[in-house]
């Protein structure tokens, strides 16, 4: 899944600018691999990183690949640790594009690191609570735990996800 979601220029909804160039560096044609691995801006976002990863001069045919190859060096305990941290911070980065993107909000990658670190430990405590508590931050950047509960008599909870895909032009909802 290299292709990024984007509107295609016949059909944006609210005129919001999309480019298909890489919105870190403006020179490359983004996509998954160089927006979170190759880009000049995730090269020094990776070698800043806990890891000194060194993203440049280097070739993966695919963002897979990368990945496959970071995640198979690493130990067992390792992967327990590492591989949540290094989900969430490509979330962050992830996040940090749209938000350039769909909101012209400059990010600073050492801001992405706390939101990813912040975000792995949130993902830790819930997986030792043992529970289905969800958590999440208050105005004052409290964590909050939360969990499932059944909607009240007469309502109905749905959850909804959507994606897109660009080769296609085809994109597809669900509802659970
Ligand atoms: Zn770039």
């Amino acid at each position: 899944m290299e292709g990024l979601p984007q509107h295609p220029p016949h059909k944006r909804p609210f005129d919001i600018k999309v480019e298909s160039s890489c919105v870190f560096c403006n020179k490359e044609r983004e996509n998954l691999l160089h927006l979170l691995v190759t880009c000049s801006f995730a090269n020094r976002f990776w070698f800043a990183s806990l890891w000194c990863i060194n993203t440049c001069g280097r070739e993966w045919s695919s963002f897979m690949e990368w990945w496959m190859s970071i995640t198979t060096l690493l130990g067992e305990q390792d992967k327990q640790d590492v591989i949540p941290l290094l989900a969430c911070t490509l979330w962050e980065l992830w996040k940090s594009r749209n938000n350039m993107l769909f909101n012209g909000e400059c990010c600073d990658w050492n801001r992405i690191w706390e939101l990813g670190i912040r975000l792995a430990g949130d993902f830790k405590e819930v997986q030792q609570s043992n529970s289905l508590a969800t958590v999440s931050r208050d105005d004052g950047g409290s964590c909050v735990a939360s969990c499932w509960q059944h909607p009240t008599m007469g309502f109905i909870k749905i959850n909804v996800d959507a994606s897109y895909r660009k080769e296609t032009n085809s994109g597809a909802s669900g509802a659970v």
